[in-house]
């Protein structure tokens, strides 16, 4: 058997030892003579999952116990309308920033419950930087001020939480877990699993509690509203149980490769060594500010955008695959989630050196 480096955006890799622990227990979980996609949501066995998930996860972000997991479905595209439905409480507008596609399709979702605030966007450089904190208009009287802290697609980073007076949302799907941060500043904080978490079917959400009684807007149904999930600890509805069994093996993953801090040194050094190659090529290059670049999707191009084709497919015959660009970016792009080896990044690296050789 031989596993590719897959540079996917998501769903993106799991760590090898979590996929194994998890082919080990498949058919048999923890003696239960089941496996643990068989077993009742309701159950005890289940119960394990769901406390033992819970608390690793706040061992890990040291969660305060002020705020909720709730751990839902519908990717975190449902998470543009909930958020919205739920925290508008009864204020006409919410502030956006606006940092590439992912805080777009938010604020496209968001349009539909209330009037959206762009507070700054960074579209005068096409998406390749931060828009600077005291440029940002923030209305006093909006219900809370939302950002995408990595966007995906753009390959763009915040570097910072911004100071604020206002509730702070924060889309983290694909840099989740990637390095501590500090919890207590938000309202809300959330991840769909598939990038930096598991498998896809389970969303993050972490909520204040303060945020639980907020009135939802007009006619909006029991199961997307927060307050619901929290009441029932994320099992009103069945959730996507193996979904969520596997988040809880990456949690214990993490801490077992020394928590957040210790990935975030890793991240550190995986992303500054691809960049570094990047920057000091001729034959490459990457848009970004330099002080916003992702960590987690590395976009870059080749300056001759006809090598494109070849570079993509020589890569996938090294095994490296999934590097092509996002449809509406282009070029290429590669995701290094917490799940990707140091060793990979390596692998990619020396063959772009290669092909440069070949071509350039
Ligand atoms: C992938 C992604 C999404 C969309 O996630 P779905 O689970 O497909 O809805 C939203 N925001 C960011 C930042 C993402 O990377």
């Amino acid at each position: 058997m031989t596993r590719v480096y897959n540079f996917a955006p998501g769903p993106a890799m799991i760590p090898e030892e979590v996929l194994e622990q998890a082919r080990d227990e498949l058919l048999d979980w923890r003696g239960t003579g089941m496996s643990v996609m068989e077993i009742s949501h309701r159950g005890k066995d289940f119960k394990n999952i769901v406390d033992e998930s819970e608390r690793d996860l706040r061992d890990l972000l040291h969660i305060p116990d002020n705020y909720q997991i709730l751990f839902l479905q519908g990717g975190a595209r449902l998470q543009f309308a909930m958020v919205p439905m739920n925290l508008l409480n009864g204020a006409t507008s919410a502030a956006y920033v606006d940092t590439g596609f992912w805080s777009q399709y938010a604020i496209e979702e968001a349009k539909q419950y209330g009037d959206v605030k762009i507070a700054a966007t960074s579209k005068a450089t096409n998406y390749t930087s931060i828009p600077d904190r005291q440029t940002w208009n923030l209305p006093k009287d909006a219900a809370y001020l939302y950002y995408a802290d990595n966007e995906t697609i753009n390959g763009v980073e915040f570097s910072y939480i911004p100071e604020t007076e206002l509730t702070l949302v924060n889309d983290m799907s694909s840099n989740f877990l990637s390095r501590p941060f500090d919890v207590s500043r938000f309202g809300l904080v959330f991840a769909c699993a598939q990038k930096n978490v598991g498998p896809a079917g389970l969303t993050v959400v972490i909520i204040r509690d303060d945020l639980l009684r907020t009135v939802p807007v007009l006619n909006t149904p029991a199961i997307l509203r927060y307050a619901v999930h929290a009441k029932e600890h994320s099992l009103w509805n069945t959730p996507p149980t193996f979904a969520w069994y596997m988040a809880g093996l990456t949690f214990k993953w993490l801490k077992a490769k020394g928590g957040l801090e210790a990935m975030a040194k890793i991240n550190q050094r995986k992303a500054e060594k691809l960049y570094q190659f990047i920057d000091h090529s001729v034959f490459y290059k990457n848009p970004v500010e330099p002080r916003y670049r992702s960590r987690m999707n590395v976009p870059f191009n080749l300056v001759d955008e006809k090598l494109v084709g070849p570079f993509l497919q020589e890569a996938e015959k090294n095994g490296l695959t999934n590097l092509k660009g996002h449809r509406l970016a282009g070029g290429a792009r590669a995701s290094i989630y917490n799940a990707m080896p140091e060793a990979g990044v390596d692998a990619l690296i020396a063959f772009m050196k290669a092909f440069e050789k070949r071509y350039g």
